[in-house]
């Protein structure tokens, strides 16, 4: 079972681009992570917060892949299903916590 991630960036990568959120699945979390925290990943929004040194927190996981994952982003809401930003995100429903 694959897992799907929220990262939560300490700041906005820059006026253009004020999303603090990253939505993502992976079959290996810690890997992943890895890679996104060393600039690796080839995902463009970590790879350029890990350029400017913006710190990214793993904000909350879910138990699925990829048909969650781009359910998720079409909720275009990654500010209220993160706890970091909304304590009550943890108690929305709509999406199985691990
Ligand atoms: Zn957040």
């Amino acid at each position: 079972m694959a897992t799907v991630y929220l990262l939560h960036f300490a700041r906005p990568i820059s006026d253009a681009h004020t999303t603090q959120h990253y939505l993502g699945s992976t079959a290996d979390l810690e890997k992943r992570l890895h890679q996104h925290q060393t600039g690796q990943s080839q995902a463009r929004l970590p790879t350029v917060a890990h350029d400017l040194g913006i710190e990214m927190i793993l904000a909350r996981t879910w138990r699925g892949g990829h048909d969650l994952e781009r359910r998720l982003k079409n909720r275009h809401e990654g500010k209220r299903l993160c706890p970091i930003c909304n304590p009550r995100a943890l108690a929305r429903a709509g999406a199985q916590e691990k």
